[in-house]
């Protein structure tokens, strides 16, 4: 498929990485380059481009991605102290990866504002 991400290549385990939770809908995987002592990613199978490209009817499977992400944060032992979502979009938001995909990073305090 033209429009292939590397995201896509994971799900279908065409190339490595390290599966922390999938369903019929998510997967969860540790970032390959980490920017936190926990940093891993929650993506929907269903290829989204973009943040703007969500419809109405993506409304829960976003809502799934959030609730995949806290439970995994959970238990890894992050929801005390604390821990950042992040979803890129875009060139000014960071994107490289243009299949959808909600950041967990946590294990360190995060600087606010971001760079
Ligand atoms: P973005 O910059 O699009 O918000 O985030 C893309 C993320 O995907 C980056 O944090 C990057 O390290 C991660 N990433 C890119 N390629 C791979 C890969 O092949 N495997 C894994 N596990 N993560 C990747």
């Amino acid at each position: 498929m033209t429009d292939d991400t590397i995201f896509d290549k994971i799900i279908r385990r065409e190339i490595p990485s390290d599966i922390l939770y999938e369903d019929d809908d998510v997967l969860a995987f540790s970032d390959v380059n980490p920017q936190a002592p926990v940093h891993f990613l929650v993506i929907p199978k269903q290829r989204i481009a973009t943040l703007n490209d969500l419809q109405p009817e993506h409304a829960e499977l976003v809502g799934k991605l959030v609730l995949t992400a806290r439970q995994l944060a959970a238990d890894k032992g992050l929801a005390e102290d604390g821990y950042r979502l992040v979803m890129n979009c875009n060139d000014h938001g960071g994107q490289t990866v243009f299949h959808i995909h909600l950041h967990v990073l946590g294990g360190r305090p995060m600087g606010w504002p971001p760079g």
